[in-house]
């Protein structure tokens, strides 16, 4: 599946670079193109505009001109479209331009093939008052309606041309680059979501796992109980009591999941509002005092008071039972569990420690990963399917804190938690 997901991503990732290039191609060529000509237009602009008659003659102080541009060619039109050349020019090109500059439309600006060259025409009405061109004989030549400048542009048409022929060559040789970025990329990309899959197999395959076990006993159970049904419920009370302890197990583990699916899918938002962790805190640790009474634990609680924050109040109450469910099924007595809990500036922070069997190192890294239990033969028997401290970390991450572990086996496990007094989510 993903070998095809790759190749379509490579695939339209190598598109996106050649438009890109294309587009930048584009702009480049069109943008050289604009800056030759323009100059040229200018030029011929400016040779039209300066041209004009002083005493039946052109005026000649105009080759003396800043406007003066040699590689421009004048002529000269009458009303009946007879042309003149000003320029010398040799027979059969000159007589190429009156035919060309015949046909003209006045205002018109072209760009037009004769014979070997390319030329660029510019064709403007004449504005000066004396119109009439004459010989130095005295005869008349002709009365000029129209000014018309012709540029010869071969060398910037192929100077053009080459730098079309490079940009595509860029773009030939470039596609091989841009096949072997657009695959790099894709395969950037597809890392998170590759992950993300495995993930989400992995919790499939291990929730089904964790639910197969204590469906096996109700089955069990219930067909042992089938085989005897003369027998009273009182004196099948131990497999009745095996199927209800399975069953609040399964409850317990299915909501559970559905918590982590909702948190996944983002379906879960916390009910942020003012609330005091100090309350909370203490709620939970006299809850918990009985529980680690009867196991012989002691339980010190050093809370700050009024410690106020924007949190939602259930959400830490659950993060609370989770941390001190853990302290109170991996200690053993005579333990000790401290709670701490105080305030630094915009920062609440929270203590839990025990004197209970620690983590190994090895496993500090995987405890809060979904369904991680740190010795499951053990752990099998206390009750946890190793989701609690996943739980504790989107609580705490969703309120814009952090959680941290330190802990040495056989000596203790101590969880720090810093939440923001005010959460910004
Ligand atoms: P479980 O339901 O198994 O307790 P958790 O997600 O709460 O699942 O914890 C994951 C694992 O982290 C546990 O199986 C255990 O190995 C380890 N762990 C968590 N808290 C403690 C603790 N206070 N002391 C020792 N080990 C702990």
């Amino acid at each position: 599946m993903f070998t095809r997901i790759l190749r379509k991503l490579t695939l339209m990732n190598s598109v996106v670079f050649i438009l890109i290039f294309l587009v930048f191609g584009a702009t480049l060529y069109s943008y050289v193109r604009s800056q030759l000509f323009e100059n040229i237009d200018k030029s011929m602009r400016d040779r039209i505009s300066s041209f004009r008659v002083v005493n039946g003659r052109p005026d000649v102080t105009l080759r003396r001109s800043i406007f003066f541009d040699p590689r421009v060619i004048m002529l000269l039109r009458d009303a009946s479209g007879q042309v003149v050349i000003l320029t010398p020019f040799s027979s059969e090109e000159g007589d190429n331009l009156k035919t060309l500059a015949a046909q003209l439309e006045t205002g018109s600006l072209t760009v037009t093939t004769y014979a070997d060259h390319i030329y660029r025409v510019l064709c403007l009405p004449y504005q000066y008052e004396e119109k009439v061109l004459f010989r130095s004989d005295g005869s008349k030549v002709l009365e000029i309606e129209e000014v018309i400048a012709v540029s010869i542009v071969d060398s910037e048409v192929a100077m053009l041309g080459n730098l079309l022929i490079i940009i595509a060559c860029g773009l030939f040789a470039g596609s091989v680059v841009i096949g072997l970025a657009g695959y790099y990329l894709a395969r950037l990309a597809l890392v998170p979501i590759q992950k993300a899959w495995e993930r989400q197999q992995q919790f499939v395959a291990d929730a089904s796992h964790e639910l197969r076990t204590p469906l096996a006993v109700v089955k069990t159970n219930a067909e042992i109980m089938l085989r005897h049904p003369e027998n009273t419920v009182e004196q099948e009370s131990s497999r009745v009591t095996n199927i209800l302890r399975e069953a609040i197990r399964m409850n317990k583990l299915v909501s559970t999941l559905l918590t982590l699916a909702r948190a996944d899918a983002n379906q879960l938002e916390l009910q942020l509002k003012a609330c005091m962790v100090d309350d909370v805190v203490e709620t939970v640790a006299e809850q918990f005092r009985p529980l680690f009474e009867i196991k012989g634990l002691e339980l010190h609680v050093n809370i700050e008071p009024q410690i106020e924050i924007t949190g939602d109040r259930e959400r830490l109450h659950q993060l609370m039972v989770i941390l001190l469910d853990n302290a109170l099924k991996y200690t053993v007595p005579p333990g000790q569990i401290t709670i701490t809990c105080s305030r630094l500036q915009n920062q609440v922070l929270l203590k839990v420690a025990d004197t209970g069997c620690g983590i190994l190192p090895e496993d500090l890294a995987r405890i809060f990963d979904r369904f991680f239990r740190g010795d499951k033969a053990r752990h099998r028997e206390t009750g946890g399917a190793g989701l609690g401290l996943s739980i504790a970390q989107w609580i705490v991450e969703k309120h814009g804190g952090r959680i941290r572990v330190e802990s040495v086996p056989n000596v203790g496990t101590q969880f720090y938690i810093t939440l923001p007094v005010k959460s910004k989510v």
